[in-house]
């Protein structure tokens, strides 16, 4: 291709919100054959929604839910925020004098009021938090957080979890000075095009992989819907551009989609890192591309354009 036709498919990009840094990754783009999505923030919405909360303990259920709330309050994972969303509402919707601000606008103020102080607080990557309330432990975070601490988990919750993971859903499980005390169900919706993108990508010859920092039931049961058949779930952050870089072994072109921190190294790696708008600054800075629009079928128009930009001139 010219430099001009490189400079008027760049254009024709950014008209439709894909922006691309430099002509070598247009040009790449033509050869994908795999296309590695994140799961969270990425093939989904990013907006999760708690649908259960259960305990499994003598502990009365407002009162897990602010320990709950109290823990994740410093964390940045969109998780947490579910929970907190969730929690808030338990307590207060309805609750609160009548204001022309309305309940969402009062909603920091209300629940700085009414957290418990969350001391020690760390994130666990790509597992949980921790933190000490009214001086006792405090875990939040999935299965392996509560294994390597040495918390066991009832079978009656093991059920009850197992049964919200085949449904799609993550599990966030609680433990309390040592002991296991109950979970909360999460959902988070594919996008709207998401599977059609997919049907999409199988028809131009390029293999959809889903990868994901989540358990493998599910991963499985969100990519059955979505329509992937190659899963890499329970990947640590660190593990994610190794993924990348075993697809690249045979030297196949690897494309990667994701939103997240987590998912910067891994965009890095792929030969062509395309970045959520809207998604993390770093892996933004990460990718070669910007899907502008938060619209998956921008990648199916990425790899369309490099390939009339490219294919049809040699
Ligand atoms: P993803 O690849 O889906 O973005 P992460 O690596 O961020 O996943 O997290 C992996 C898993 O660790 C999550 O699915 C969740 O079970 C657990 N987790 C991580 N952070 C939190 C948190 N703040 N609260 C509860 N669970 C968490
Ligand atoms: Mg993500």
């Amino acid at each position: 291709a010219t430099p001009t036709a490189v400079m008027v498919a760049t254009g024709i990009g950014a008209n439709h919100g894909v922006l691309v840094k430099g002509g070598d990754a247009l040009e790449r783009a033509q050869n994908v054959k795999y296309v590695v999505f994140d799961k969270t923030g990425t093939l989904t919405q990013g907006k999760a929604v708690v649908t259960a909360a259960k305990v499994f303990s003598g502990m009365d259920l407002g009162d897990f839910l602010t320990l709950v709330a109290s823990a994740e309050a410093s964390s940045e994972h969109p998780l947490a925020k579910a929970v907190l969303d969730y929690a808030f509402h338990f307590h207060f919707f309805g609750k609160l004098p009548s204001s022309k601000d309305g309940i969402e606008q009062q909603k920091d103020k209300v629940l700085s009021q009414w957290l418990l102080e969350a001391e020690d607080f760390s994130a666990v990557l790509g597992k949980g938090v921790q933190c000490s309330i009214n001086g006792k432990h405090v875990l939040v975070g999935n299965r392996s957080l509560m294994t390597e601490n040495g918390v066991t988990i009832p079978p009656e919750a093991e059920t009850f979890l197992i049964d919200l993971e085949s449904n799609a859903k993550t599990g966030i499980l609680v433990a309390y000075d040592g002991d296991f005390v109950g979970l909360m169900g999460i959902t988070d919706p594919l996008k709207r095009e998401a599977a059609v993108v997919v049907e999409g990508l199988k028809k131009l010859g390029v293999h959809p992989v889903m990868l994901t920092g989540d358990n493998w039931r599910t991963a499985q049961a969100v990519a059955k819907e979505v329509g992937i058949e190659d899963v890499r779930a329970e990947v640590m952050p660190a593990g994610k551009a190794d993924v990348v870089r075993s697809l690249q072994k045979d030297g196949s072109t690897v494309a990667m989609v994701g939103d997240g921190i987590n998912d910067s190294p891994a965009l890095a790696a792929a030969d062509v890192g395309m970045a959520i708008g809207g998604g993390t600054d770093i892996a933004i800075e990460a990718a070669d591309y910007v899907l502008v629009r938060n619209n998956l079928e921008d990648v199916i128009t990425a790899i369309d354009l490099s390939r009339k930009t490219f294919s049809r001139i040699r």
